[in-house]
């Protein structure tokens, strides 16, 4: 089964031919101005697995990690879509806002709950780590 998605002008498309390894609740300080001052929600697919259509701008910086990201957004509409780190090319991490059906992106974990500010609220039942996540595989 395809999981099928894309920003919101539609310029850009994506499909996946395989579900989400995992997908996390992040609340790192980056995430939250991609998200609007919230989390974002990420599911990790496998870049094998992965297409894309259309054109996405990328923006390039350093994590605190010291791995450099590559963000990439819809030119047009402005959409976050994607994230992934150099020293993991096989992973792509998937906005599920992005999702043309966001019920298929069931967060598995909360992460960086350490940076999330006081008001933010975190799902009782989801495992909750202060910073970085483990890798995904
Ligand atoms: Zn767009
Ligand atoms: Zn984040």
């Amino acid at each position: 089964m395809a999981i099928t998605g894309g920003c919101l002008c539609k310029a850009v498309r994506w499909e996946s031919s395989a579900p989400p390894i995992v997908t996390r609740v992040c609340w790192c300080r980056d995430c939250q101005y991609f998200g609007a001052g919230g989390a974002t929600v990420n599911a990790c697919f496998r870049t094998a697995s992965f297409t894309v259509t259309g054109k996405t701008s990328d923006y390039s910086s350093l994590a605190d990690s010291g791995n450099r990201m590559h963000r990439q957004f819809c030119p047009d509409c402005g959409t976050p879509l994607f994230s992934a780190a150099e020293v993991r090319p096989h992973l792509v991490f998937v906005r599920a806002g992005t999702f043309d059906d966001p019920n298929l992106a069931d967060p598995a974990m909360t992460v960086w709950t350490s940076s999330a500010p006081r008001w933010a609220c975190f799902d009782p039942d989801l495992p909750r780590v202060e910073k970085q996540a483990p890798p995904a595989a």
